[in-house]
């Protein structure tokens, strides 16, 4: 079959390296200068570091399906991503853990120790948080709750944490030991090249025709028997009911000598810094030496059009507009809609990996039983 991929992301490309692999004829358009979608790595010119163009991206996970997949394609360096946090003019551990407890406390408590005092003080009347703000407070209770959460998911997301859901606290862990490494996956690692050298193998086939700058129109669908769509839901159909709010990000870039921040990670959950998060690029490429360094604040904002969405938000609001545009997705045919966009979703890359080979194993299957691939293998909603 004829089948178009539109985004050269990691969704794209591993759909389209699955069907071409079947025998599929697969074409991948992108209307950026680059494969990897928002994972895009590219070495700096000044510096010549790699850097992670739209900010952190760390490869982990618990698939052994997916790490054998990425693995397959790229020799993944061991690295251990560490983050701290600068809280009125002090430095803690970050995600909180027993250093961070004992910093903020002034305290040396050990880990029953300390897990009595933050239950002590985590108001243990939310038995079944219903937002970000009531997961934070029955976890760790307001003092930390308010050094290290509020000022900067307000930054981060621009609402009250009341309206957002408990399930982006919860990406982070709270541990009572001094384990800091940021994720508790079984997997973890850098791409040696970084992402997008690696992306751009997974697109390297004899039946992928990669074009880059090229914007596809959704009316030219018909020339294909089916479409995977990895662009914006609500872009498929011309934003007509309206647009699905995302958060943007600006990046402002500044480069030193030496080493800047000594992490790769430095947030600044402060209401009155304006911004959320410093990145040190060269941190994420520890077998790597550079004379120099080059870093990017991080400021985050409402999307507007013609701003690169990152973050989709899913308030009450855009879940109303979700599930008209779901709805109307699931009367067509002949385009399944994929990844972080395409579905509306806070997608990590491993997940994303996983649908994707998820869906191009659907799309086999379709194929073979002569039935209709569906809208979406994995629903928004
Ligand atoms: N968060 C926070 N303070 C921090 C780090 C994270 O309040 O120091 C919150 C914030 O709302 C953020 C969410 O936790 O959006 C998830 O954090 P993560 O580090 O997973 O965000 P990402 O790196 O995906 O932007």
């Amino acid at each position: 079959m004829r089948v178009l991929l539109v985004g050269a992301g990691l969704s794209g490309a591993v759909i389209g390296r699955e069907l071409a692999e079947a025998g599929h004829h697969v074409s991948v358009v992108d209307g950026r200068d680059h494969v990897g979608g928002n994972c895009h790595t590219y070495r700096d010119g000044e510096t010549g570091v790699l850097v992670h163009a739209y900010g952190p991206h760390i490869f982990h996970t618990d698939d052994a399906g997916v790490w054998d997949y990425v693995t397959r394609f790229e020799t993944f360096h061991p690295y251990r991503h560490q983050v701290r946090s600068t809280v009125r003019g002090r430095v803690y551990a970050m995600p909180v853990n027993l250093h961070t407890i004992n910093q903020f406390f002034g305290a040396a408590m050990r880990p029953d120790e300390a897990r009595a005092f933050i239950e002590a003080r985590a108001e243990t009347a939310i038995t079944a948080p219903r937002n970000f703000e009531e997961q934070a407070l029955s976890m760790i209770g307001r003092e930390l709750y308010e050094a290290f959460f509020k000022g900067y998911t307000e930054k981060q997301w621009g609402c009250p944490p009341r309206e957002l859901p408990a399930a982006i606290l919860k990406r982070l862990p709270l541990r009572f030991n001094y384990d800091d490494n940021y994720f508790f996956h079984r997997f973890q690692g850098m791409p040696a090249r970084g992402y997008t050298a690696m992306i751009a193998d997974i697109l390297d086939h004899p039946s992928i025709e990669l074009h880059l700058q090229t914007w596809f129109d959704p009316a030219e669908a018909g020339q294909f028997d089916h479409v995977f769509w990895s662009g914006p839901l609500d872009g498929w159909f011309g934003y007509d009911q309206g647009r699905l709010g995302y958060r943007t990000l600006d990046f402002e870039r500044f480069t030193d000598t030496g080493d800047f921040q000594g992490c790769a990670v430095m947030n600044y959950p402060d209401g009155d810094v304006p911004f959320t998060r410093i990145t040190e690029h060269k941190h994420f490429a520890p077998w790597e030496t550079h004379e120099r360094t080059v870093c990017y604040r991080e400021y985050s904002r409402a999307c507007a059009p013609g701003d690169i969405p990152y973050y989709p938000i899913r308030l009450v609001a855009e879940k109303a507009l979700l599930a008209d545009y779901v709805a109307r997705a699931q009367t067509g045919a002949g385009v399944t809609f994929v990844g972080r966009l395409g579905t509306y979703r806070y997608l990590d890359m491993d997940v994303t990996i996983r649908e994707a080979l998820d869906t191009a194993r659907a799309f086999k299957a379709h194929a073979c039983a002569g039935t209709a691939m569906p809208a979406f293998v994995h629903p928004p909603i």
